[in-house]
């Protein structure tokens, strides 16, 4: 028996961090972008995000309007698109599903409804009221 070593003593009751290895946030993260980029693309805009078939449009105050209702959503999108990216950023550098604002753990059950979250329920539901 070697004495006077590190031993780790594991926490029998380690569920939540088990469960978020378990989870495949990485496929979960493409699963969305791709959603995103496929909603992006019906409403015409590319990979970019940029509108690409600017030019057949007519200028009309019909089409101006429709555009802006389609320009907000797709301002949606992006921003949605944003943290997806952001989320496969923090995934790679290894600080992810850490709440942006306290610093705490954001709950697996959360991240797994949305992957892209950046805040932990607290933090989420205090900036809303
Ligand atoms: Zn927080």
């Amino acid at each position: 028996m070697p004495d006077g070593i590190d031993v780790q003593v594991e926490d029998p009751v380690v569920e939540d961090s088990q469960a978020e290895e378990a989870v495949d946030f990485f496929g979960l993260l493409f699963i969305e972008k791709q959603e995103l980029l496929d909603r992006l693309s019906e409403l015409g805009y590319g990979e970019e995000g940029r509108l690409v078939y600017d030019t057949n449009f007519a200028d009309t105050s019909q089409v101006t309007a429709e555009r802006g209702e389609v320009e907000a959503l797709v301002q949606k999108l992006q921003d949605g698109l944003d943290q997806v990216e952001e989320a496969l950023g923090k995934l790679e550098k290894g600080n992810y599903g850490v709440c942006e604002s306290c610093g705490g753990r954001i709950g697996v059950a959360r991240l797994e409804a949305n992957p892209a979250a950046r805040l932990c329920i607290n933090c989420a539901s205090a900036a809303k009221s």
